[in-house]
């Protein structure tokens, strides 16, 4: 015979309380995880009701995690072991316990799990303001605890951990990008770009810059009427002026203040050297999100690249750096030129700038571009001298002909796909 006292019916009421509160902490959990300080300060400015509670727990999103963490579990655990000794007075028999064990996690899982995080997720920030004014106390109340217990937890466990937040990789980061593109949260162009700018930190800038060979530079002894011919044709604004060698650059030439200067009536054949402005130098093995902030910061739109020597390398422009995140800008004035034109479905002829990495994808090999960024580099490397035109080398089943070379430097190459076994299952 079952009887239920007036004791136990208090203590199954106060077990459905303990179970609503962990159903509150957990869509506060779910809530506060999608909001971040920006958002929550753009709430309090906005006058929002609950902001100023939410402002002191996204101030601190590891502790407050971690004090939802600890209540939610002891309130959880509160209300089983409620059930538990409820069941077990009630029912009178062992297997009342594992009743009430099983019972009461499919009640909290359901119940405080995934119904209230499912409903909190999807309007994470009114839910967060409702929660916050009732969770911000909480968490100053039992801070200290949990602050103690993550101490002992670290005693046991040393190392980088809970008081350091939740931390994520980036390439956990990035799968989530990936992971958002596939459900359509993101769209692919918007992820390509993200990726880019996490490469911008592992990219130098002798990879993207203009190589010396094709840097339009002026000398300091040309003529005016001389040095506007050479803007009007290269098309860009602003030119890299140099003394007696390429490696003494002395400033830059904008177009629009030679342009003034003869527009002013001013003599084309006389010295113009008082229009040079400063030219900025970074070396080329910066990484290009620093080149990014200091271009910024200095508002500066062009650098001149140099090697460890102090000889010219290049230059690079703010627009070269854009292009790395967004693709190819092709501006009004830049020549638009393609550099792989394919000949048939196993050969090209490739600039002997494109970067290694194209090359790459176009012959779906991964071919070595460790000490070498282009494919004129690569095929140098290969050689081992100065190419003539025709030599040949071949690497990972890919053939490298030197088509034109200009001076000592290669200008085209002919690329050939070699067959081999696999391709040909019965020749060999
Ligand atoms: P501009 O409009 O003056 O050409 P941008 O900053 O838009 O300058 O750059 C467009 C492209 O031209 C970039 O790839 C940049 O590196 C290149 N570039 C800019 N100035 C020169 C120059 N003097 N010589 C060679 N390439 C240049």
């Amino acid at each position: 015979m079952i009887t239920i006292s007036s004791g136990h019916v208090i203590a199954l009421v106060a077990a459905f309380g303990l179970l609503l509160v962990a159903a509150l902490l957990g869509a506060a959990q779910a809530a506060l995880s999608r909001i971040t300080l920006p958002t929550s300060l753009k709430l309090e400015a906005e006058g929002r009701r609950g902001s100023g509670a939410l402002v002191r727990l996204t101030e601190e999103p590891a502790t407050t995690a971690n004090i939802l963490a600890l209540l939610t579990l002891l309130s959880q655990a509160a209300g089983v072991a409620l059930i538990t000794v409820v069941s077990l007075a009630v029912l009178d028999a062992p297997w009342a316990v594992l009743l009430a064990a099983v019972g009461g996690a499919v009640l909290l899982y359901v119940g405080a799990e995934v119904a209230p995080k499912t409903v909190a997720l999807q309007r994470a920030e009114s839910a967060a303001l409702s929660l916050a004014p009732v969770v911000a106390p909480l968490a100053r109340v039992f801070g200290p605890v949990a602050g103690v217990l993550i101490r002992v937890g670290n005693a046991i466990a040393p190392g980088r951990g809970l008081e350091a937040g939740p931390f994520v990789t980036e390439d956990q980061l990035r799968a989530m990008i990936d992971a958002a593109e596939s459900d359509e949260v993101i769209e692919s162009s918007e992820r390509a770009m993200i990726h880019s700018i996490f490469e911008l930190g592992d990219t130098m800038v002798r990879e993207i810059m203009v190589p010396r060979p094709d840097m339009v530079m002026v000398s300091v002894e040309e003529s005016l009427h001389k040095v506007l011919d050479v803007i009007l044709e290269a098309g860009h604004s602003r030119i890299p002026v140099y003394r007696d060698s390429r490696d003494q650059i002395v400033g830059l030439l904008y177009a629009k203040d030679a342009l003034r200067r003869l527009h002013a009536g001013g003599d084309e054949e006389g010295p113009w050297g008082d229009l040079l402005r400063p030219a900025h130098f970074v070396p080329e093995l910066k990484p290009v999100d620093a080149l990014l902030r200091e271009l910024q910061a200095k508002k500066i739109h062009l650098a001149v690249v140099v090697d460890e020597y102090g000889t010219t390398a290049g230059l690079v422009t703010i627009e070269d750096i854009l292009e790395e995140i967004v693709g190819e800008i092709v501006d009004e004035y830049d020549l638009e030129e393609s550099l792989v034109e394919p000949l048939t479905d196993r050969r090209w002829r490739v600039d002997a700038r494109l970067p290694i990495d194209e090359l790459s994808e176009l012959v779906d090999k991964e071919l070595p571009a460790e000490e070498w960024d282009t494919v004129g580099g690569l095929l140098f490397g290969l050689l081992g001298h100065v190419a003539m035109p025709g030599e040949q080398a071949a690497v990972d089943g890919v053939r490298l002909t030197a088509e034109r070379v200009d001076g000592r430097r290669i200008a085209k190459v002919l690329v050939d796909q070699l067959q081999t076994e696999e391709d040909e299952p019965g020749g060999g």
